[in-house]
């Protein structure tokens, strides 16, 4: 029988009722022929509870710690989903990540799934078990530990089970209808997209609309997987929802696709480091060794032999930034004036293909900002992206002044 996975975010099951909500879409899916394989989150506010619990415990944690912690939450919903399912006369058994077993790297926290061998579920399949519950977020290490796949994996749980299983499509049930041109929270005037393309998904999510994970749009896109994001609070048609798809499949030729903000930015200066060659390394060596994502930098012009490096990364990780630096100091690796770190920083992003062949983008975009009297502290460019570190307070307003100003309430 054909397989279809369906995945539901944490408000999609965020209580017994939702739960039998979701399990009655996946009745649906049943009845018309497919076996189905079920990816749940945990219960909405759940992981961010267990987060805040590690994080109260043990400020530097050790990370295979928090990934035992953090992915039990889907534990719970894989298990009620299968009762659910039960009650309901649908064959159906839950499975944690290591009995499957998903398969990741030892990267706790962020790990990545390498492999998901299919014969035990299909197995069940052919002995008449229908669905196949799959708690999302987690796996197994080649050391037997518990991971977690970082924050939204659940996500890429799924299209990782639709491209090991072969399944026809990937739906992502979740608490907005499809992708839109920006967060429908921020803007009222954010529109639906009918299809969005796999580069310009990739971008969106990894600039922080976490409507899909980053790496959930980089498997589908390596592995051609059929990617849908639709509802689960309304009834839905075989059409519903976006459909995350190639770009030649696409009509809409907006030059500016989707506005991405990340609320959670910090922007941390090393002052006076000497200017000599490997300085770079020596600074970003123990950053990327601590674990901190460093996004965007700058070196400042030199002086006297001193220069000024500017970065930034996620504001939970500013500790760990700290510390590393301290002691890349205290190793002799480098010597600094100073660290200061400003946590009030968001990064605001513009999207498009249609940069690609378009200029005048960027200009626009500090125009625009420079009317809501908005200061530019950090840029960063790529070929189909452009993104600003501004004050927090600031953010929403930029988003919205940006929609506006890219006129993306309207299809072009
Ligand atoms: P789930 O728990 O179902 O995984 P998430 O909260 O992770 O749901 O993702 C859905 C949320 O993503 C929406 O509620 C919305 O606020 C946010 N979001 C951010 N950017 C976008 C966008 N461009 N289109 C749709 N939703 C977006
Ligand atoms: N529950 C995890 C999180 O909140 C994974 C997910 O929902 O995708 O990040
Ligand atoms: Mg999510």
């Amino acid at each position: 029988m054909p397989v279809l996975v369906m995945k539901f975010g944490g408000t999609s099951v965020a209580n017994p009722d939702r739960i039998r909500r979701a399990a009655k879409r996946v009745g649906v899916e049943v009845a018309k022929g497919y076996d189905v394989i079920v990816i749940v989150s945990a219960m909405s506010g759940k992981t961010n509870e267990l987060v805040g619990w590690v994080n109260e415990t043990s400020p530097l944690y050790d990370a295979r710690e928090y990934d035992a912690v953090v992915s039990s939450g889907e534990n719970v919903t894989a298990g009620l989903m299968a009762l659910t399912l039960q009650e309901m006369d649908i064959p159906a058994r839950s499975w944690q990540g290591w009995q499957v077993p998903v398969k990741t790297t030892t990267a706790h926290s962020a790990a990545r799934i390498e492999d998901i061998p299919p014969e035990n579920i299909m197995a069940k399949f052919a002995q008449g078990m229908r669905v196949a519950v799959v708690a999302g977020f987690q796996g197994i290490s080649p050391e037997g530990r518990i991971t977690t796949l970082g924050r939204g994996g659940s996500d890429t749980t799924a299209v990782a089970f639709a491209a090991a299983m072969g399944a026809e499509r990937c739906d992502i049930y979740t608490d907005v209808d499809g992708v839109y041109t920006t967060d429908p929270r921020i803007s009222s005037k954010a529109r639906k997209l009918d299809r969005i393309a796999f580069e310009e998904m990739l971008e969106l999510a990894s600039l922080g609309a976490k409507v899909l994970q980053t790496r959930s749009v980089e498997l589908a896109m390596r592995y051609n997987v059929r990617l849908r994001v639709l509802s689960s609070f309304e009834e839905q048609s075989d059409d519903a929802g976006t459909l995350v798809c190639a770009e030649e499949e696409i009509m809409e030729s907006n030059v500016v696709t989707g506005i991405a903000y990340s609320r959670d930015e910090a922007k941390m200066t090393l002052l006076s480091v000497a200017d000599r060659p490997g300085i770079a390394a020596a600074i970003f060596g123990p950053l990327s060794d601590a674990g901190v994502n460093v996004d965007m930098i700058i070196q400042n012009i030199s002086e006297d032999g001193q220069t000024d490096m500017t970065f930034s990364c996620p504001t939970d990780q500013v500790m760990r930034a700290e510390k590393a630096m301290k002691d890349a100091v205290a190793a002799g690796q480098i010597e600094y004036g100073d660290l200061m770190a400003d946590t009030d920083v968001a990064k605001v992003s513009a999207v498009g293909i249609g940069m690609r062949s378009q200029s005048g983008v960027a200009a626009q975009m500090f125009k625009t900002l420079s009317d809501e009297g908005i200061n530019i502290k950090v840029i960063s460019t790529s070929e189909i992206k452009i993104s600003v570190l501004i004050d927090r307070k600031y953010m929403e307003l930029a988003v919205q002044a940006l929609h506006d100003a890219f006129q993306l309430d309207k299809a072009g």
